[in-house]
């Protein structure tokens, strides 16, 4: 059991948390232009966005999804900006009652953006209301209870509904199918992370160069939040420590002070891999077990900590379990035992 880690306050943690309260907003793009990276996406979202606006129609219902930290609030903002409309953000868990989404339904102006975050942990009764509200634009609604109960249908306005989710096999299937657009959202790599630091710190007027962008990057994890939460944390050592500037000598040494290694892992990753290694041979290990082992979420792991760790070649998913690669055991510097060195 691993203890004493403060999962909450985790420096390279991909979900939102309070430090990033203040700037998010003000480093989030505003356009397609200046949204970095996620070529694919961004050609397809913009195909769609001008066919609509040329038909004088609302989007499609998009699908957004990828791990967090990647960007897909901000995109919902981008397709309501280039749509010209207004975005309302809610989140699956946020809607609780069926007659919470009537509300905002029925709130909705011709052709707004609805996002809802977490669209996979809507509940199925909710999920019984979208379904004719996305397809048709209608409610189904019964009022009153027992032999007197009757059902009136209700317009709502054409709106766009983009869903973000962790994890699309999560969503059921009727709810998926209602979606007309569905995009993958992947790491990024550090060069385009590098890009998002040197444009955070311009809007932030925190004075870095190319190569301390790049170094803050490339152990941001694939992921933007990271990024711009790592630039904040090097600016803080830069200013007390140094002169304020931030070139790659800097980048390092505060990084080091944050115990984030050169690949972006921190203790609770090498901890979560030296389990791996030496409570259960390297692999592989059941995904259940290796959360019990390590105190963590099942879902966190699989969601937070093995997108990174896989795009890196250290872990890989098999039938069996989990298994660290040859990569992963040079990183950490252990060498494999007889038995390992055949598995691996
Ligand atoms: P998600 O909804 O996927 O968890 P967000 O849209 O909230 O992620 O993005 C987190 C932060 O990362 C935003 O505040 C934004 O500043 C930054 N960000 C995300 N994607 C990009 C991008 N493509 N270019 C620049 N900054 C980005």
């Amino acid at each position: 059991m691993i203890e004493d880690m403060d999962f909450e306050n985790r420096i390279v943690s991909p979900e939102f948390a309070s430090v990033d309260d203040d700037t998010e907003i003000t480093l989030r793009p505003k356009t397609l232009t200046e949204y970095i990276g996620q070529d694919k996406v961004k050609e397809n979202l913009s195909i769609y966005i001008e066919a609509a606006k040329k038909r004088h129609e609302s989007l499609d219902h998009v699908l957004l999804y990828g791990p967090p930290g990647l960007g897909k609030t901000t995109l919902a903002g981008i397709i309501a900006r280039e749509m010209g409309v207004n975005i309302r953000v809610t989140s699956g868990p946020a809607i609780e009652k069926q007659g919470d989404l009537v509300a905002i339904l029925t709130a909705l102006n011709e052709g707004d953006v609805l996002f809802i975050d977490e669209i996979h942990r809507l509940s199925r009764s909710i999920e019984e209301i979208l379904y004719p509200a996305m397809e048709d634009f209608s409610l189904d609604i019964i009022l009153g209870k027992g032999p007197s109960a009757r059902s009136i249908r209700l317009d709502v306005p054409r709106f766009t509904l983009v869903g973000a989710t962790t994890r699309s096999g999560q969503l059921t299937a009727p709810l998926r199918d209602r979606f007309g657009v569905l995009l993958r959202l992947d790491l990024y790599t550090p060069e385009q992370l590098g890009q998002i630091v040197m444009r955070s710190a311009g809007i932030l007027g925190i004075p870095v160069d190319s190569d301390g962008a790049l170094e803050i990057a490339s152990r941001s994890r694939g992921t933007p939040r990271i990024a711009n939460r790592l630039l904040k944390r090097v600016r803080d050592i830069a200013e007390i420590q140094f002169d304020g500037r931030i070139n790659e000598d800097v980048a390092r040494a505060a990084l080091k002070r944050f115990e984030i290694d050169e690949l972006g892992l921190d203790d609770f990753d090498r901890r979560m891999l030296k389990t791996i290694i030496t409570n259960y041979g390297g692999g592989p290990v059941g995904l259940e077990t290796l959360s019990a082992a390590v105190g963590e979420e099942s879902i966190t792991i699989e969601d937070v900590y093995e997108p990174y760790l896989m795009q890196i070649g250290f872990l890989s998913r098999t039938p069996r379990g989990r298994c660290v690669t040859a990569a992963c055991y040079e990183h950490l510097g252990i060498a494999p035992t007889g038995q390992q060195q055949q598995l691996i």
